[in-house]
């Protein structure tokens, strides 16, 4: 057979333990054979890393920049104990963190949607991608307790020194404050990633925030939306037969709850890191969930959701059998080759990942299985697979 050809490489970016072992499988059973596999390897392996000073991290992002399109495994984000385990000159920043950073970006995140593993919502039949703002609010703010009776002001003063104030509260006993911010330009490069990805990936966006309340903070996420959308997005949303549909955040949850799915809906930083869990934990298991970071400039990281899987890799180690699910990662893969064959009109390539889904897709579905989900599947008698068992099932579909 021959190979599918590539004409531009994508940026791999390899990383840890049990997810490092997935990868190489990954190429060597369901890449490497079908296609002439081009690639710019980047080693995101924390020992790398720490041999680079974290360097091959920021190269990796620039190439990104370079390429456009990048497939990245899961890394370990160091802490106290990693710095004794791989013996590491400082506590190297999340990979993700350093990446987002120069590129930018909104993370998407949608489940993948199989018979056999199905939500808690029962309504539920199309997945639903949560877009997270990933800039501000609580994450950056600065908090104060109130000991006792005084005022509290936000204060404002511009570069030439005049002030303008608003009043927080008269306090007459003790209590507490909070100052966020936001800035104009994160809330327009995450309007933008949205609705490019809405048009994408072909779904409606949703958008939801409390303006009704907040008038001047939650209402300026609104006007930006609504302000991107008129001017750039209305033309290009009605062309692909999608739409744009703003609510406030109580009714979004009480829609969510009672649709079919099948939207993506974007969320303010806190509303993403909270409702994001929610989301995936009711579509099944983390192992599920794939995500795409999204720039404004329209750069395209995919990844799985999970982390490294740290306890099946010590596992591994000790020679013991381990059933870990690597569709979030082969996923991961399917999303960048289809993308890639986009931006360089390689049908053959969006078909080979559209294939590879499906051979994923129908390996589950006929009962074969690892472990995390044969524990939740609706299947009767599940076959339990190790973790290279169940690429070679799906290897033998495709
Ligand atoms: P994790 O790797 O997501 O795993 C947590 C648990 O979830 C596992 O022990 C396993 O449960 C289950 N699980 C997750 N993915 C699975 C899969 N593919 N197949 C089967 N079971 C799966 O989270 P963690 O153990 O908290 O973190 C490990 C390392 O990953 C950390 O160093 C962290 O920094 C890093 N991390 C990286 C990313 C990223 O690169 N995007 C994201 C999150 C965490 P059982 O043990 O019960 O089987
Ligand atoms: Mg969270």
């Amino acid at each position: 057979m021959e190979k599918i050809k590539m004409t531009t490489p994508l940026v791999e970016m390899d990383g840890d333990e049990m997810t490092r072992i997935l990868w190489k499988m990954i190429k060597d059973e369901l890449l490497i054979p079908y296609i002439d596999l081009k690639t710019e390897y980047y080693d995101l392996g924390l020992e790398h890393r720490n041999a680079t000073d974290d360097q091959v991290t920021v190269d990796s992002a620039l190439a990104t920049k370079k390429y456009k399109v990048a497939v990245k495994c899961a890394t370990i984000t160091p802490n106290a104990a990693r710095m004794e385990e791989y013996d590491l000159k400082e506590m190297w920043k999340s990979p993700n963190g350093t990446i987002r950073a120069i590129l930018d970006g909104t993370v998407f995140r949608a489940p993948i949607v199989v018979k056999g593993i199905e939500p808690c919502v029962k309504n539920w039949k199309k997945p639903i991608t949560i877009a997270r703002h990933a800039y501000g609010d609580v994450y950056k703010g600065s908090e104060m307790k109130i000991p006792g009776a005084g005022k509290a002001e936000l204060v404002y003063t511009a570069e030439d020194g005049t002030q303008t104030s608003e009043l927080v509260h008269n306090f007459d006993g003790p209590g507490i404050i909070q100052g966020m911010h936001n800035l104009n330009s994160s809330i327009e490069s995450f309007a933008r990633s949205c609705f490019s990805y809405a048009l994408d990936t072909k779904q409606d966006l949703w958008f939801a925030t409390k303006d009704t309340i907040s008038k001047k903070y939650d209402h300026t996420f609104k006007d930006i939306f609504q302000e991107i959308y008129d001017a750039e997005f209305d033309a290009k949303f009605k062309e692909a037969g999608i739409e744009y549909f703003y609510t406030l955040i109580d009714d979004a949850v009480a829609r969510v709850m009672k649709s079919e799915g099948g939207y993506i809906w974007a969320c303010k930083n806190y509303d993403g890191d909270v409702m994001s869990d929610m989301v995936s934990s009711a579509f099944g298991s983390l192992a599920m969930m794939t995500s795409v970071l999204v720039s404004p400039e329209g750069y395209y990281e995919y990844e799985a959701a999970h982390g490294t899987v740290q306890r099946h890799y010590y596992k591994h180690l000790k020679g013991e059998e381990t059933s870990t699910n690597s569709v979030a990662t082969i996923f991961a893969w399917t999303g960048a080759l289809r993308k890639r064959g986009e931006l360089d009109g390689n049908k053959e390539l969006m078909e080979f990942a559209d294939r590879l889904e499906k051979a994923t897709i129908d390996t589950i579905e006929a009962g074969e299985m690892t472990k995390d989900l044969a524990l939740i599947t609706t299947i009767e008698n599940p076959t339990v697979l190790s973790s290279g068992e169940f690429i070679k099932a799906i290897a033998k579909r495709l």
